[in-house]
């Protein structure tokens, strides 16, 4: 299995990253990385971009360094009815869209809440994944997202940073075990993004593909395998 893609990069227009898109894309490139998202946090975070921001990400080129480039957004869902803080207009101007739960954003809530909330946005067709889902502080009912996840084309995201030892979301990887158990269950799409916040996380998905791999999860599951399928995956949801 072989990761060529990272979906999840904050530059320093997240406000709380430190890295500029020049050197996000030098990374990647260093790395190998075929293609890369740029997923800033929108303005309900604090210190978030300015819908300007990414409306005006079009005058990116479609290549750096030998890298593709996808322009993105990581927009915070705002309430459980599944209302999020950006509009269509915003989330129609970039290539593809990561909706998460983050606090400040939205308070933590139970299971059966947070699940409706989570199925909810799913059904926005300019939502292509559902970041960080393995964060135990917004318990999740697995089987239902992953069923949503399939029906409506959405990727369920294996956050590398959410990963590592120093994590700040606890107990991730017992709740990644059952969503990925599922995923294969199935037959549901995964994506894994590094959530980079400095450019050295750039492309740096091991701790993903370590529990991937002791899993033995399907690597045709994986979109990071295949940057061109991952493109026209994304792109067919937002089609519909
Ligand atoms: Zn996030
Ligand atoms: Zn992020």
């Amino acid at each position: 299995m072989n990761f060529l893609a990272d979906t999840h990069i904050h530059t320093l227009a997240s406000g709380h990253a430190y890295s500029t898109i020049d050197e996000v894309l030098r990374e990647a490139s260093r790395k190998g990385t075929e293609l890369i998202a740029i997923t800033d946090h929108t303005s309900g975070m604090p210190g978030g971009a300015h819908d300007f921001y990414f409306m005006n990400l079009r005058i990116l080129p479609k290549e750096m360094y030998g890298v593709k480039i996808l322009t993105g957004a990581e927009v915070n869902i705002i309430d459980y009815e599944g209302n999020i803080d950006a509009s269509q207009e915003l989330m129609r101007a970039v290539d593809m869209v990561i909706a998460s739960l983050h606090p400040p954003c939205i308070d933590f809530s139970d299971e059966q809440t947070l699940t409706k909330c989570i199925e909810k946005v799913m059904e926005n067709p300019l939502i292509n994944i559902i970041g960080h889902p393995g964060d135990t502080r917004y318990p999740l009912d697995f089987e239902r997202i992953v069923k949503k996840a399939k029906a409506t084309g959405t990727l369920l995201e294996v956050n590398n940073a959410s990963l590592k030892p120093d994590s700040f979301r606890p107990g991730v990887r017992e709740s990644l075990v059952t969503m990925l158990g599922y995923c294969k269950q199935y037959d549901t799409e995964v994506v894994v993004g590094s959530d980079a916040h400095i450019f050295f996380e750039v492309g740096e998905l091991s701790e993903s593909y370590n529990l991937l791999k002791e899993l033995d999860f399907p690597a045709e599951l994986v979109m990071n395998t295949n940057s061109d399928r991952l493109v026209s995956f994304i792109s067919e949801k937002r089609l519909k």
